[in-house]
């Protein structure tokens, strides 16, 4: 990208359309470069686990069928990390998809009835015990499919830095109905929680990719959230514990 050299002159008009262009060009330049560091980012993390399953892969084939227990555990290795490269391909390809793309179905939802459904498909999932304390049927706008992903990214992340029963709450203020996700875990230290939502952002690389983490969920969350206009809250406190709140839209439709 070149920029243009202004040279000093009497043409106000002149001046100020090179300066529109260069404003253009930084513009251009920062999306090119984001865009770079992206695949960049991308390329890394999903060679990782390839590279996991390429070692155990040769394992395998060299003494496989001799030992059992090689066997095993090179199976199970083999198998949780193409989940997690499944996964990561899904998250990636959604954002890497143009905004205007997302198809949102609008409708008006009980979000008590999205949050138990959440809790129990969770619950059976992965053995975790997470239970909705509201007992309040609150009314959302929004669209069923992308709520739930939303509630999955959250509730998966108090999986993945707790121990402890994870809580769902159900309320509104005013018209504004909300879904609140609360875990008593490791919490984020303050100064990262402004960069959580960052792509690829993660606050203890090695304990979350361990956990299956590629930084990749909030920022996700936050395309979701933008997409069905609501708003994200998260409070956290290291060695507490974090709050997400999930603000829908207004529902006078
Ligand atoms: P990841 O897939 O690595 O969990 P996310 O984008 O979902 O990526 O989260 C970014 C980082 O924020 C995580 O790596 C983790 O350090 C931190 N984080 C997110 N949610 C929580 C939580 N509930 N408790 C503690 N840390 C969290």
């Amino acid at each position: 990208f070149k920029r243009l050299e202004l040279v000093d002159s009497s043409e106000d008009e002149l001046m100020e359309m090179g300066d529109t262009f260069n404003r253009m060009i930084d513009l251009l330049e920062s999306n090119y470069k984001k865009q770079e560091q992206f695949v960049s980012n991308a390329s890394h993390e999903l060679k990782t686990p390839l590279t996991v399953i390429e070692g155990y892969a040769n394992l395998l084939k060299r003494k496989g069928l001799d030992r059992p227990d090689l066997f095993r555990e090179s199976i199970d290795a083999i198998h949780s990390e193409a989940i997690r490269m499944k996964e990561m391909t899904e998250r990636l390809l959604l954002l890497a998809r143009d905004r205007e793309k997302w198809h949102v179905d609008w409708e008006l939802l009980d979000l008590l009835e999205i949050a138990e459904e959440s809790a129990k498909a969770f619950r059976n999932a992965y053995g975790r015990d997470v239970y909705t304390e509201t007992e309040e049927s609150v009314i959302g706008y929004a669209d069923k499919n992308l709520l739930r992903q939303l509630l999955f990214i959250f509730l998966d992340n108090a999986r993945k830095y707790s121990d402890e029963p994870i809580v769902i709450q159900v309320g509104h203020s005013h018209a504004v109905g909300w879904i609140r996700i609360i875990d008593r875990g490791i919490g984020i230290p303050f100064e990262d929680i402004p960069k959580v939502f960052d792509r690829f952002y993660r606050v203890d690389p090695a304990r979350s990719r361990k956990s299956g983490g590629a930084g990749l969920g909030l920022s996700l969350a936050k395309e979701i959230a933008d997409a069905i206009g609501a708003r994200i809250d998260l409070e956290s406190r290291e060695g507490v514990g974090t709050t997400v709140t999930v603000s829908l839209r207004e529902t006078r439709v």
